[in-house]
């Protein structure tokens, strides 16, 4: 997939309404965007998906939803305050901006994560190999760091006493809760608790349409275990991360790869973090992290604060502080990945081109489109009308006469609506039998209108 791809996705996205510009009319705010009609429908079908697969449908997990501003001494404890940095790099002869481990990590093809802002400076002023991307001159800045962190302030008089944080990761408002929702839920360890919301960070190099922006949602899920346990849970998360991402979400298998932080990548804290990566047509990225965090952030935030966030396990006897799997996802990565992997263009057989949108059924902005044969014959228009009342109970339909059938169909195809319904006079003056066309094969058949319900029952069941 070539990154022209790209450009035929956004020009898509903003034609047929899944995502658009930020303050477009103004000239755009750089690296914002927004959901359009079909997008948000896509975005919310994906986060429901989300939420009832690693939530509702599992007994050790509940669910959470944090506010965006905290206490600062949360970010204090969770080392945001002092950790949360990235070094950037100015380019003197073009004034372009990178990250300085994002340059190195590229051209000299080794791990950064763990090295010091001087030894990324040296390798920089040393290794001549290292170019600007833009002009390919060298001639940097040293590198300096960055906090990554949106700070606004709480009450009306802005001064250093009243600093407060756009939250950079959900995942503290889970451990700072973990004691009430113990308490509240009565769950027992293992468990976990899931957040889905905003997350902002102040990207140096923010971009991919919207792989790397710097307001974010994020979907993140904290599992607490006895420690001992975690590499077993750890497992069974990547497990059910890729049952979500291809059998849920119907992502190709081909497309994904988990990859493990090798020693000198991982954080000091954690023993083992697989991202799950996937091809985009500007290369792997990563769509979700999965990291074993052992007993750090309820152990800090333990240090920190009034409360000791250990557990008591009542059949053991033992009180400890839990260990961590931390599945992070992103909303919006995980939106364009299903974007980027349904967009196909066939060639048809008479030669025409069509363009698809191959999303996995459930997920569709429009599940069904329903069209009357003749928009201004009553019965038709009255008989599609009460087929849609009928299927809304269960399915997102749309009613669409603004055109001829064959160009409804493309239109529902670029947008991805696995089932198109015809509504002619067959049906209203003979045999009350509509015309059902498939999105991917095209098929068409022929389906009495009492047996529509349960047949798309059937057709939008998900398995796995
Ligand atoms: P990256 O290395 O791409 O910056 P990260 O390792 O910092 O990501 P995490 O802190 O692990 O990311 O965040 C968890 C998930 O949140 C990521 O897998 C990604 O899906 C999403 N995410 C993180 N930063 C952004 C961003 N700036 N824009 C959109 N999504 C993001």
């Amino acid at each position: 997939m070539s990154v022209d791809i790209m450009k035929d996705i956004m020009n898509l996205s903003k034609n047929r309404g899944f995502v658009f510009q930020n303050s477009e009319i103004y000239g755009g705010l750089a690296n914002t965007w927004d959901y359009g009609p079909l997008g948000s429908e896509l975005k919310n079908n994906i986060k429901k998906a989300w939420w009832k697969f690693f939530i509702q449908d599992r007994e050790d997990m509940v669910g959470l939803d944090a506010a965006i501003l905290m206490n600062p001494r949360v970010w204090e404890a969770s080392g945001h305050v002092s950790n949360f940095n990235d070094p950037l790099v100015d380019c003197k002869e073009c004034k372009e901006r990178f990250r300085a481990d994002h340059l190195v990590e590229k051209t000299l093809n080794i791990p950064t994560a763990n090295l010091t802002l001087k030894e990324l400076n040296d390798l920089i002023q040393e290794k001549d190999d290292i170019v600007c991307p833009s002009c390919g001159k060298r001639n940097f800045t040293p590198a300096r760091t960055f906090n990554l962190m949106f700070k606004t302030h709480q009450g009306v008089i802005e001064t250093d006493k009243n600093i407060i944080y756009m939250r950079p990761e959900t995942a503290q408002g889970i451990f700072v809760n973990f004691k009430n929702v113990l308490n509240s839920s009565r769950k027992k360890v293992p468990f976990g608790i899931g957040q889905i919301g905003k997350a902002f960070r102040n990207e140096i190099t923010p971009g991919n349409f919207i792989f790397r922006t710097r307001e974010f949602e994020q979907m993140e899920i904290e599992f607490f275990v006895e420690p001992g346990t975690e590499l077993e849970w750890h497992e069974k998360w990547m497990e059910a991360s890729k049952i979500f991402f291809t059998k849920i979400l119907g992502i190709k298998e081909e497309n994904l790869q988990f990859r493990e932080h090798d020693p000198k990548e991982l954080a000091h804290y954690a023993n083992k973090t697989v991202d799950i990566e996937y091809k985009f047509p500007f290369g792997w990225g990563e769509l979700e992290g999965i990291a074993s965090r052992t007993n750090f952030d309820l152990s800090r935030h333990s240090e920190f604060s009034n409360e000791q966030l250990n557990y008591h396990d009542s059949k053991t006897g033992n009180t400890y502080i839990p260990y961590v799997i931390e599945p992070s996802f992103g909303a919006d990565r995980t939106f364009l990945t299903v974007l980027i992997d349904a967009y196909t263009v066939e060639t048809l057989p008479d030669g025409k081109e069509r363009t698809v949108l191959k999303f996995a059924k459930n997920i569709a902005p429009v599940q069904i489109a329903v069209f009357p044969l003749k928009k201004n014959e009553p019965s038709i228009v009255n008989q599609s009308r009460e087929i849609i009342k009928m299927l809304q109970k269960k399915f997102t339909v749309a009613y669409d006469d603004t055109a001829a059938i064959g160009k409804l169909y493309r239109r529902q195809d670029e947008i991805g609506t696995p089932y198109c319904i015809t509504v002619d006079f067959d049906t209203v003056e003979k045999d009350q039998k509509v015309t059902v066309r498939n999105r991917d094969t095209m098929e068409q058949e022929r389906i009495a209108i009492k047996d529509l319900p349960a047949y798309f029952e059937k057709e939008f069941e998900v398995e796995w």
